[in-house]
């Protein structure tokens, strides 16, 4: 849950996904799509789905109880060898190596590693300087603390080596070389896109789909959404492109879906942000006209049952829209 967000942003989630599934077997009894609802928000999804399959993998290969080793819970779905040396090392106290960002910082630093630590050479070192440190009891607090180093004094930049315990040991520090090591990644090219999404209403319901498993957010469900090309990411929004972008958005509800539809209700704009991608994303609402209503892996939902749904952060902000203006 802690992936890209801070401990507070999480803790609301995890108190209730606990009330909720208190059981690693109520857990393995629940369906994608409650995991998923109470996963909402959160991002990376396939977390959540990999959550709950590694509850059902628990309770049936492995009595209910959580493995104690690295290579059993590496067997586990969505558990990768930095999750299982934390699991073995904090849960069991046990001798088990743990490397991840902060770590990888501060060793790539202790070695004076000046190649990219993510490469897999340097990976290869950093996991056998990792072996070497638990000690077989107090691994755990070692783990943890390596950790903490990396958050707290060793930080990316401007990393604190006077209060550093660490100090005496680094050769980044030693050769004056803690501000270069490890060497700073690129920044992704930022991409914008301009996208359109329609909540078409049919006898007080709309139509969502539900994303397949290779697209962004699988499992989770979405108003239909297509790319918009008739007005730019940064153009203010007049009478005359608000029509186009209309137009555009029908057009593409009938080639995709076979539908057709009215009485366009005004635009409603969300801005957000997917990896490097910065979205504009137009909201039309308007009213079913004709084409066939089933669809697989969709459904026609009321206001409130989409409340029930595991829905895109988007969608969800949508569905908000539609419900405090009376839709
Ligand atoms: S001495 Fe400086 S560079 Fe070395 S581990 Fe400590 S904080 Fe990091």
């Amino acid at each position: 849950m802690l992936q890209q967000t801070t401990v507070a942003a999480v803790v609301p989630y995890f108190e209730r996904f606990l009330d909720r599934f208190p059981t690693v077997q109520e857990l393995a009894a629940s369906s994608e799509e409650e995991v998923l609802r109470y996963w909402e928000g959160l991002g990376y999804y396939s977390r959540g789905r990999n959550l709950r399959l590694g509850a059902i993998a628990i309770c049936e290969q492995h009595g209910g109880e959580l493995p104690a080793d690295v290579e059993t819970l590496q067997q586990l779905p969505g558990i990768g060898r930095y999750t299982a040396g934390a699991i073995v090392s904090f849960a069991y106290d046990r001798a088990a190596p743990i490397l991840e960002a902060n770590t990888i910082r501060v060793y790539a630093r202790l070695l004076g590693y000046d190649d990219d630590p993510l490469r897999a050479a340097g990976q290869r070192l950093l996991w056998e300087l990792a072996a070497l440190l638990p000690p077989k009891s107090g691994a755990g607090v070692i783990n943890q603390s390596l950790m903490e180093v990396g958050s707290l004094v060793c930080r990316p930049q401007m990393p604190q080596c006077p209060d550093c315990p660490l100090q005496e040991f680094c050769r980044a520090f030693q050769l004056g070389l803690q501000e270069v090591i490890p060497p700073k990644k690129q920044r992704p090219q930022i991409t914008q896109l301009v996208e359109g999404t329609i909540a078409l209403r049919r006898r007080g319901k709309y139509l969502v789909r539900r994303r397949g498993p290779d697209e962004r957010w699988a499992g989770m469900w979405d108003f239909p959404r297509f790319p918009l090309t008739s007005v730019d990411y940064n153009a203010r929004l007049t009478a005359m492109s608000t029509r186009s972008v209309q137009e555009e958005l029908f057009d593409s509800l009938h080639s995709n879906w076979g539908l057709t539809a009215s009485q366009p209700g005004d635009l409603h704009q969300i801005r957000h942000s997917v990896t490097r991608y910065r979205i504009r994303l137009l909201c039309l609402h308007v009213v079913y006209d004709s084409g066939p209503v089933q669809h697989d892996d969709s459904q026609w939902a009321t206001l409130q049952q989409l409340a029930e749904l595991p829905l895109t952060r988007t969608s969800r902000q949508f569905a908000e829209h539609l419900a405090a203006n009376g839709r």
